[in-house]
Order: structure tokens, then sequence, then C-alpha cells
């Protein structure tokens, strides 16, 4: 087809894909420098239930969801969409999720040890969960910081793991079990096997992908999808977490169809780490926009 468009065309193609090539490079660079250089940092995003029966009332944040950023000394803090492919890639994967294991660790530990329980998920790439040495590297960041327990962390997935390596991802994912976290199918919905991967892997909590709650207000089919999954993890006894929540108008269709976990910019946008504890003491005093009615005790 390029050489039907003719010669110059074809050269203009080849072209695009060394310009494509040198960025996919220089990123890859930019990233492994900011690691070396100590130059990632993990940012914290709340997720929160509301005042209903159906939550314990306990329990206004659940616990906070690690986000990694990159900060550029010349462009400033930059978001994985930036540097997406260098989570996964074959050179980096392993390194970074060391470093994002032992940060987050690190964090909750001194947020345990400071009297705040937070629970805390982390994303975990498939590259580096389908590495031979995953779990070795989560028992020694776990051995590193006995100040948390397993039961506190969260290790978040999706669909890609299991679907590059279905049998390796189970295995790996039931020895997670078996040290006592738990495990979340994050983005869910929107890989191609998403029930039978809830049917299959051992997951704890399903987070509904944003794309879903973002649009609910106004298809009827992502409103669809979204109930749809609350009742089911209701079903099977998982807990659920809505992501994507920006607006009240979500807040209020969610809570209709009684999603007990919530995460959004509606709540709170990633912070750094200096900033979760005040965060948390507001949030239990002011508490939620929703049902602001009545303040609730804890
Ligand atoms: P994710 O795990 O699905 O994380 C949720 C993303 O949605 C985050 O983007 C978060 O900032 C964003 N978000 C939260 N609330 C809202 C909202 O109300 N509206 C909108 N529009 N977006 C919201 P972020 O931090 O840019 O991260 C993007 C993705 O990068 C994550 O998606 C995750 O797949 C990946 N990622 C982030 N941190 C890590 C990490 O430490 N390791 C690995 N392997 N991947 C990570
Ligand atoms: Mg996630
Ligand atoms: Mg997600
Ligand atoms: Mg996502």
């Amino acid at each position: 087809a390029a050489k039907a468009r003719g010669r110059n065309q074809y050269c203009f193609y080849e072209k695009t894909l060394d310009v494509e090539q040198e960025q996919l490079m220089e990123m890859l660079a930019m990233t492994q420098e900011a690691l070396e250089a100590q130059n990632l940092v993990m940012y914290y995003q709340p997720v929160v239930t509301r005042p209903a029966p159906s939550a314990s009332p306990e329990q206004g944040v659940i616990g906070f969801e690690a986000l990694i950023r990159l900060q550029h000394p010349q462009r400033g803090l930059l978001t994985p969409a930036v540097f997406a492919e260098a989570l996964d890639h074959p050179r980096l994967a392993r390194r970074i999720g060391c470093f994002v294991l032992d940060a987050v660790l690190s964090q909750g530990e001194q947020w345990h040890q400071a009297g705040l329980p937070l629970r805390l998920s982390l994303n975990i790439s498939a590259r580096h969960l389908l590495d031979p040495e995953f779990l070795n590297d989560l028992q020694c960041a776990l051995a590193a910081h006995p100040g948390i327990a397993p039961a506190y962390c969260e290790i978040e997935v999706t669909e890609s793991a299991p679907m590059l390596d279905f049998q390796k991802a189970q295995e790996t994912l039931q020895h997670c079990n078996a040290l006592g976290l738990r495990i979340a199918l994050d983005d869910f919905g929107t890989g191609n096997a998403s029930l039978s991967y809830l049917q299959k892997l051992p997951a704890q909590t399903i987070k509904i992908d944003q794309s879903f709650v973002l649009d609910m207000l106004n298809d009827p089919r992502d409103f669809a999808i979204v109930a749809g999954v609350v009742k089911t993890a209701r079903m099977l006894g998982l807990e659920v977490i809505a992501e994507g929540v920006e607006t009240v108008g979500h807040l209020q269709l969610l809570e209709a169809l009684d999603c007990p976990a919530l995460q959004g910019y509606l709540f709170a946008k990633p912070m750094p780490a200096e900033a979760v504890p005040a965060w948390v003491k507001a949030f239990n005093i002011i508490n939620y926009i929703g049902n602001s009615a009545a303040p609730r005790n804890h």
C-alpha cells in the first residue's frame, strides 16, 4: 500500500516511524534518568466510602491509591500519560516496580506508625507481575517494612497480565493472596475477558473503569454497565470502587446504585504524601459533599 502511494509517501512514512522510535528512546532515557536521580515520586489519591447503611460507619477514607509521577527538572511534574510505556518496558518495568513497592510500603509504614492505618493500593505492571522475580521482590519489600501488615496492601492489576499469560498471572495472584495482600482488578470492563477473569482470578476488589463512570449521566449504556458491575460485585461478595467520580451528579447516581466505594477528583486529585494526613483529618471532619446534612462521627 505504501508503494502504491508513491515514493515520497513511502519516505514520509519511514521518517514518521523513525521519529516515533526516537521519541520512545528519549522517553525511556528520561524515565531511567529520573529513576536514578530519585525523581520518580508517588502521589496518593483517596478512596472513600459514602455514609450509608452498607458502608461501615467508621470508614470515611478506605485508603489511598499510589500513583507514580516524574518530577522533571524542566518540564515539571509529569503523569504516566507521558511515560506509560516505560512502566511496562522490559528494561525498566522491574526496576520501577521495585521502586514503587519500596516507596509505598515505606510510606505506609510511616503512616501506620504515626497512627494512620491506611490501606494502600499499588499498580503493578503486567511485565513485573509476570517476572519470575516478582514474588521475591514483593516479599523483600514486605520484609523491609514490617510496620505495615500485608492486609493493608492491595495490588491493582489490569487485564493485560492474565491476557499475556493467564496461568502465571493466576498463580502469582494466588501467592499474593496467600501472603495476605488484597487484589483489585483495575480498569474493569475495558479488556476483552473481564467476566471470565472475575470468575477465575482471586480478586477482592473490582475497580470500575473511569470511562464508564465519566459518561454514565449521558449514556444509558454506560449507566447500565456501572449498575451491572456494582450488582455483580455485591452478589460475588467483592468490594467495588467506582473510579472517575468527578461531579455531584456522578456521586448521586452512584449512591442511588448503592456503590460502596468511590474515587475521583470530586473528593481529591492525587496529592503528595505530605498532604495526606491533613486531608484525612479534614475529610473525616467535613465529611461528604453528597449527604452533607449530618456530619459523620467516626
Ligand atoms: P489507574 O490505575 O486506572 O489510575 C487512575 C487514574 O485516573 C490516575 O491517573 C488518576 O489520577 C486518574 N483519576 C482519578 N480520579 C479521576 C477523575 O475523577 N477523573 C479523571 N479524568 N481521572 C481521574 P494517573 O495517575 O495519570 O495514572 C494513569 C495510569 O498509570 C494508572 O491508571 C495506572 O494504570 C498507571 N500507573 C500509575 N501509577 C503507576 C505505578 O506506580 N506503576 C504502574 N505500573 N502503573 C502506574
Ligand atoms: Mg489503578
Ligand atoms: Mg483504573
Ligand atoms: Mg486506567
